[in-house]
């Protein structure tokens, strides 16, 4: 790792007051897949996640994602699970495929809700307006008609009792595994000789020298303020749709669940340069990234160079995700080798 840590971007530690923080960004474990839950179990024990999230419109919170709850504080009236239907029916744009990020949210809830709570939000987050980007971006989070206010949909959500870092340190404490800290890939790739293959988890464009152009991807500053009290928010996450230049304000200890005096909350900035958080999902890198794709096969089928992940893949994934893919790249170069 190019870091003088392990756990990549899910690292997790306690900063100067003690408090167990998410250092870059929170990451709530969740997942469809009984199977990554198995897998992990082997290497921590987990805590209920607690993920509840609120939208900052006009300085009143609103539940988000948009719920029964959400419609009736902003409509300001009663809704039914039926009613609140045929409320969005009437106002949402009759799209049948949406090709981008507004097309979808305007198909699902109409534009004085899309203005309210995505489009500075998205602006903020990517720098783009959401036409620009793919429906998958804003398509992440669900509209509901009941009043459920988890932030996400998923089957299981838990969090590692003793934080991320301390899972990935299980994970690696076999004796058959040697970590380098410090460790530019760049800098060592001439000198490695890999035994059986090489799995490749930074950025592509750099694996390949850019040839293909510099992808673009977005990037965060975190900005950290402490207080002298125990809670400072209402909940984990504050989204802010409007002109602040921060995204989201974070305090993980509502889902860490540490019990602590004091509190951190963690303000997001997103940026043009600095280490990459996201790829960008628009037509232009999409096209790239495939250019990218083809050396990627021709380099795994030549020199047994498998690319697995956020990075390397070029993709929008979450944590479980990853993981998942982690264990069918195992599974691909198993085969591979099997066969060759
Ligand atoms: N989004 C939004 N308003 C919000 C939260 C999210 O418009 O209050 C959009 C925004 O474009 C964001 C995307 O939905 O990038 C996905 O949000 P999510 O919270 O899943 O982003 P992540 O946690 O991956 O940064």
């Amino acid at each position: 790792d190019k870091r003088n840590h392990i756990a990549g971007n899910c690292f997790d530690n306690k900063n100067h007051h003690g408090q167990l923080v998410h250092k870059y960004g929170p990451h709530y474990f969740r997942t469809n897949n009984v199977n990554i839950l198995n897998y992990l179990n082997k290497f921590t024990e987990w805590i209920p996640g607690n993920y509840v999230v609120k939208s900052n419109f006009k300085n009143e919170l609103y539940p988000f994602p948009i719920n029964l709850e959400t419609l009736e504080k902003f409509f300001n009236k009663k809704l039914t699970k039926k009613k609140a239907e045929e409320l969005l029916n009437k106002k949402c744009k009759k799209i049948k495929n949406p090709k981008n990020s507004e097309e979808f949210v305007l198909s699902r809830v109409g534009e004085e809700l899309y203005k309210a709570f995505y489009y500075g939000y998205t602006f903020k987050q990517w720098n783009q307006k959401p036409e620009d980007l793919a429906p998958s971006v804003c398509g992440r989070i669900p509209i509901r008609f009941n009043r459920q206010n988890d932030y996400v949909n998923d089957k299981y959500k838990v969090m590692p009792k003793l934080g991320f870092s301390e899972m990935f340190k299980a994970m690696i404490s076999n004796p058959l595994i040697n970590f380098s800290y410090n460790t530019d890939y760049e800098r060592i790739r001439n000198n490695i000789k890999p035994k059986i293959a090489t799995l490749y988890t930074g950025p592509i464009d750099a694996y390949f020298d850019f040839s293909m152009g510099k992808l673009p991807w977005r990037s965060l500053e975190f900005r950290w303020k402490t207080f002298s009290e125990e809670f400072r928010q209402p909940c984990v996450q504050i989204n802010y749709p409007n002109k602040n230049r921060y995204t989201r304000t974070v305090e993980i200890k509502h889902v860490t669940k540490q019990k602590c005096p004091t509190t951190s909350i963690s303000y997001e900035y997103p940026k043009e340069n600095g280490p990459p958080y996201y790829p960008i999902p628009t037509e232009f890198s999409s096209n790239m990234y495939e250019k990218y794709k083809k050396l990627a096969f021709q380099e795994t089928a030549k020199n047994n160079v498998f690319f697995a992940g956020r990075l390397a893949e070029y993709t929008y994934i979450n944590t479980d995700q990853a993981i998942e893919r982690g264990m069918s790249v195992y599974t691909e170069i198993i085969n591979k080798i099997k066969i060759s």
